[in-house]
């Protein structure tokens, strides 16, 4: 599978899990590959093994919380490589779990800063590289939390909902001049974030069980396939793992 041949794409939160493996999936589709997070002996690790695998791959350190640094990832992705056809807003947190009369202010106000100031520095830094080429697409990951409400989730539920909001409206103001803005609400999946919810031991998620999960694999496949041309009609709006219809448009099990 080579559906992405030559396209430059940037994943936020290619450290670990989905991010990770989103990166691992794009090199296998023929992408050149920028890696972005805090962590960068990660980042630089996996893309020195995409290196090492005869793909095109950098690391660049980035907290999205920080615009300055969120432009340097842009500025480092057009010196690498020209363009940027593909950007994954992935970096999330869901630490702290806490009730909101027990919530830290300053914690609580951090992870509203990456999961949701996060993506609007993304889009700004991004947009009008996309539109001086007339072409993109910007994947923002999103969750069931956006439209839910759960229990000391109060700061993820709400800025996941306020990224959907930025998703409808970006995709209203740029969809059709040649990009689309789309999400990806790709139920609970196996990684680290996982096991932080499961051991706050509050709200229905808590208690699920590891084999619960999907495997970042699968939302992987979902993301090179949202970035695709195949997905031209996907904007706007979150796409919805869980749905049946969208798993098997996606090539994944439906069962
Ligand atoms: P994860 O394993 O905890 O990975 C989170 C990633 O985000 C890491 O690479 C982390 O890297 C990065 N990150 C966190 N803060 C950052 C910041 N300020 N700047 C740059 N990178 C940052 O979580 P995951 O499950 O893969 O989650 C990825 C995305 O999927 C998140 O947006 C999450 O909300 C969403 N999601 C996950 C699930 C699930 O069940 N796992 C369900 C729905 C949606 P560093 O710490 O190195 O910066």
């Amino acid at each position: 599978m080579r559906k992405l041949s030559g396209k430059v794409l940037i994943v936020t939160g290619a450290s670990r899990g989905i991010g990770a493996a989103a990166a691992r999936a794009f090199a296998e589709a023929g992408a050149k590959v920028v890696l972005a997070a805090r962590t960068s002996t990660q980042i630089e690790a996996i893309a020195s093994e995409l290196r090492g695998a005869g793909s095109e791959a950098i690391a660049v350190s980035c907290d999205v919380s920080n615009f300055n640094d969120v432009e340097a990832m842009i500025e480092k992705t057009i010196a690498f490589a020209g363009r940027v056809d593909v950007l994954v807003n992935n970096a999330g947190v869901i630490d702290p779990i806490a009730r909101l009369s027990e919530s830290d202010p300053e914690q609580w106000a951090k992870a509203a800063d990456i999961n949701y100031k996060g993506v609007y520095f993304g889009l700004r830094a991004t947009i009008p590289v996309m539109e001086r080429q007339g072409s993109g697409v910007i994947v923002n990951i999103s969750s069931g939390a956006a439209t839910s409400a759960l229990e000391g989730w109060s700061h993820y539920c709400s800025s996941k909902a306020a990224a959907l909001s930025l998703t409808k409206c970006a995709n209203a103001e740029i969809g059709g001049k040649g990009i689309r803005v789309v999400g990806l609400s790709p139920g609970t999946v196996a990684t680290d974030m996982q096991v932080a919810i499961k051991s706050s031991g509050l709200n229905p998620v808590s208690t699920l069980e590891w084999s619960d999960h999907i495997p970042p694999d699968w939302v992987a496949k979902a993301i090179v396939w949202l970035s695709s041309e195949e997905a031209s009609d996907v904007a706007g709006e979150d796409f919805v793992l869980r749905d049946p219809a969208n798993r098997q448009r996606v090539g994944l099990p439906t069962g």
